[in-house]
């Protein structure tokens, strides 16, 4: 095949999984001695990635961490690979450990067992479902990772992790190559240390002409950036220097009575900074996050159901052995033996969404929501949103003022600032213990903007000492979101949180 050929193919295929935190699945073993001669904007040390294993290399094997595609090797790279390899001369060290097929908030659900926090903090979670990538970064294995981000699952990981994590706007990362789990929501995430190196990753990940038909065309781009642009100068505030202090949003909805004592205090001591500096913090509304959840796991599942529907044993996966079967039946059996609970599970959830007698009732209504969650960024970002200006918010359209719109004030922001996660990473085994749903509800924070397509990064913020956990983490991620395709400002304002 001519892949085989391919000028980045590492020479060793299966290595010792030799991270005392199980994050890697195979590794190379020689990567340190490569020479990398190709110059390019990426720093030497991010020339050998860590990559989650549900994106496709011809160099490993990609299994999504299921046993269902244990033998699956990808017969070409996917594109974000070629790109990091064409612009960033960057190849592939490792494969990371993830939860199967996407699925999970902890990385606790893959076939090669779960991911664990680096030591000392062993016995808490990682976060999911790009545990491992995000592990990878955080323990000093690889200065830089790939992750994909559908719901949450390269922020939440960073987060708990104590590294950076970005989840690009949608479609700015070509996504042809990484194995869809929910199509509409997933993109591909960076992982790195500092935010401060987030910018020339980004610039070498993406690229204009592309397979992925959601990757905006160049005339597209143009459009967008040039939209910013002149943003920047109506609005006067980009660059940010002293005397061109932004407007940081704060949204009351994110104000919960679940957030731990540490969160809310890193918080406070990160928006007070941020004013210190000069910067306006702004109280905003966007009244329909709180159904931002549910409508995401119905989405999310109902997607997944249709996407995996391809791993029948045939066309993809390992086929079971059917003939003893007494049915007979090869797909069941070969379903049933491949796929994990948790897969399982969000198959059944999203076939029952997507029939005929609850479509309207779960799908349609999820969609719905979804939009509303869309409206409501836009209403509160300076910035027009380049995909729908007709959202930006209009104070001639509202039809009377209610007390909290005149609480809350017309808002004009230009990026929100909030938690990650409502608390510290949990102990590992509360999270096999509680179950999924408990599992669910830790992506409060971040599906609002992958249901709306936004660019968000989380970065690690200190926790004051006196408000440490006895034996958890010392550190909150705090994210900061912004307006659709205005990746690099949110970048931008990370380095400021961080
Ligand atoms: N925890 C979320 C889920 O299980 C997010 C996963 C992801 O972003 N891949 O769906």
């Amino acid at each position: 095949r001519g892949a085989r050929n391919s000028p980045y193919k590492a020479r060793f295929k299966k290595g010792p999984r030799d991270s005392s935190s199980n994050a890697f699945i195979r590794q190379e073993k020689s990567f340190r001695q490569w020479k990398i001669y190709r110059p390019t904007i990426l720093p030497n040390r991010f020339r050998i990635l860590a990559v989650k294993d549900n994106i496709s290399t011809t160099s490993f094997e990609t299994t999504c961490a299921s046993n269902f595609l244990r033998d699956y090797e990808p017969p070409f790279d996917a594109d974000v690979i070629k790109t990091l390899y064409k612009r960033g001369g960057a190849a592939v060290g490792s494969k990371t450990n993830m939860d199967e097929f996407g699925m999970g908030s902890h990385s606790v659900n893959s076939h090669y067992g779960a991911v664990t926090n680096s030591p000392p903090f062993e016995a808490y979670s990682a976060g999911g479902s790009s545990g491992g990538s995000a592990q990878a970064v955080a323990s000093g294995s690889f200065q830089a990772a790939l992750g994909t981000d559908t719901g949450g699952s390269v922020r939440l990981p960073a987060a708990y992790s104590g590294v950076t994590g970005l989840k690009p706007s949608y479609g700015r990362i070509s996504r042809h190559g990484v194995i869809p789990y929910a199509h509409s929501l997933d993109t591909v995430g960076l992982f790195c240390k500092d935010p401060e190196e987030m910018t020339a990753f980004l610039i070498a990940s993406q690229d204009l002409r592309t397979r992925d038909p959601t990757t905006p065309t160049e005339p597209a781009t143009k459009r967008m950036t040039d939209a910013i642009r002149r943003e920047e100068a109506r609005l006067g505030r980009w660059p940010v220097t002293d005397t061109k202090p932004l407007r940081i949003g704060v949204p009351a909805e994110y104000n919960i009575a679940e957030l731990s004592p540490a969160v809310r205090h890193t918080w406070q001591r990160t928006l007070d900074t941020l004013r210190s500096h000069g910067h306006t913090i702004v109280p905003v509304s966007l009244p329909s996050t709180k159904h931002a959840l549910s409508a995401y796991y119905i989405i999310a599942a109902a997607e997944a159901s249709s996407n995996l529907a391809k791993f029948d044993g045939v066309r993809y996966g390992s086929r079971e052995d059917a003939s003893d079967n007494p049915t007979g039946v090869l797909y069941a059996s070969t379903r049933g033996a491949g796929f994990g609970d948790e897969v399982r599970r969000r198959i059944l959830l999203g076939t029952y969404s997507l029939s005929a007698s609850a479509m309207d009732n779960f799908f349609v209504q999820a969609q719905r929501v979804r939009r509303l969650v869309q409206r409501d960024f836009d209403r509160v970002f300076a910035m027009p949103n380049p995909l729908h200006p007709e959202n930006q918010f209009d104070l001639a359209d509202m039809p009377e003022t209610t007390e909290m719109d005149s609480k809350l004030g017309p808002a004009e922001v230009d990026v929100l600032v909030v938690p990650t996660a409502p608390t510290l990473p949990p102990l590992l085994k509360d999270v096999k213990s509680q179950g999924s749903l408990a599992g669910y509800t830790n992506d409060v924070f971040t599906v609002p903007a992958s249901l709306a397509g936004l660019p968000a990064i989380s970065v690690p913020v200190p926790i004051a000492k006196e408000a440490r956990e006895e034996g958890n983490v010392g550190f909150v991620g705090m994210q900061v979101i912004g307006q659709y395709f205005d990746d690099f400002h949110v970048i931008n304002v990370g380095t400021m949180v961080a």
